[in-house]
C-alpha cells in the first residue's frame, strides 16, 4: 500500500443520488473499514455560514469559516448506527445538514477554491491510514489520486431524482418529482462545470452504473474489486474473506 498504509484507501465518487452513501456504508461494513462522507463536510460549511450570516457567495467569508472548521475540535464526524453524525461546536447538526437547502448551499460553497483548499488537508488526514472508504466528488482525482481502489458510481438523472424524492419523502419532506429532477440536473451542471475539482471520473476509476443494478449488486462488485486489490498487495490482510 502507498506510504505505509496497511489497508487500501477506497474512493467512491459520483453525482448526487447515485446511491453513494448506502453503497459506501455497505462496502465499509463488508470490509470492516471506516467511512468518510466528504459531502457532509461541505454541507456543514454551508450550515455554519448560514448561522454566521455569511452569504454562500462571499468567498472570503466562507473561506474563513471553512478554515476555522478544519481546525481540530471544531467539527467532529463519526459513524453511528450506519449514519454519519456531525458535531459542530458541540452541537449535533446531523439532521440540520441533510436538507435540500444545505445540499444547494454545499454545492455553492464547494465551488470556492478557498473552501476546497481548507477541506483538502482535513480529508487527507481522515483517510491517511487506509482501511477507509471515502465518498465524494473528487476523492479519486484530487484528494487521494493514489487511492488503491477508485470507483465512479453513477445512474441516470431520472433514476437519481426518483431515489432522492423517495429519500426526502421518507424523511417527512414532501417534494415534487419534476422539481427534484430539475435540481438534480442543476446540481450536476454546477458540480461538473466548475473550474476547480469538477465532478469527473478519474481515468483509472471503475465505472459502476447503478441505474439497473440493485444496491446489493453494486456493493458486491465493489467489494470484490477491493479484495482483489488488497489481496494483490504483499503483506496485506484485506484479501481475506470475511
Ligand atoms: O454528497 P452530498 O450530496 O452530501 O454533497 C453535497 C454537495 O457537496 C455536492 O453537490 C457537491 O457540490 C459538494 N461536494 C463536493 N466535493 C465532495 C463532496 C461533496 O464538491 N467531495
Amino acid at each position: 500500500m502507498k506510504r505505509g498504509r496497511v489497508r487500501p484507501v477506497v474512493a467512491i465518487d459520483g453525482p448526487a443520488g447515485a446511491g453513494k452513501s448506502t453503497v459506501t456504508r455497505r462496502v465499509a461494513e463488508a470490509l470492516g473499514y471506516t467511512v468518510v462522507d466528504t459531502g457532509a463536510l461541505y454541507r456543514t460549511v454551508a450550515l455554519a455560514c448560514q448561522r454566521a450570516d455569511v452569504s454562500w457567495s462571499d468567498e472570503r467569508g466562507v473561506g474563513e469559516i471553512a478554515a476555522e472548521l478544519a481546525l481540530e475540535d471544531r467539527l467532529r464526524m463519526f459513524q453511528e448506527q450506519g449514519r454519519t453524525r456531525v458535531v459542530l461546536h458541540g452541537e449535533d447538526v446531523s439532521d440540520a445538514i441533510r436538507t435540500q437547502e444545505m445540499g444547494r448551499g454545499a454545492s455553492l460553497v464547494s465551488a470556492l477554491p478557498a473552501v476546497r483548499a481548507a477541506l483538502l488537508e482535513l480529508q487527507r488526514q481522515l483517510g491517511r491510514e487506509g482501511g477507509v472508504v471515502l465518498e465524494g466528488r473528487d476523492i479519486g482525482s484530487v484528494v487521494f489520486p493514489d487511492a488503491e481502489a477508485k470507483f465512479f458510481l453513477t445512474a441516470s438523472a431520472e433514476v437519481r431524482a426518483e431515489r432522492r424524492r423517495a429519500e426526502l419523502e421518507a424523511a417527512g419532506q414532501a417534494v415534487d418529482l419534476q422539481q427534484v429532477l430539475e435540481e438534480v440536473r442543476e446540481r450536476d451542471r454546477r458540480d461538473s462545470e466548475r473550474p476547480i475539482a469538477p465532478l469527473k471520473r478519474a481515468p483509472d476509476a471503475i465505472l459502476i452504473d447503478s441505474s439497473h443494478l440493485t444496491i446489493d449488486e453494486a456493493v458486491k462488485e465493489i467489494v470484490r474489486r477491493v479484495r482483489e486489490v488488497a489481496g494483490a498487495e504483499p503483506g496485506s490482510e484485506g484479501g481475506e474473506a470475511r
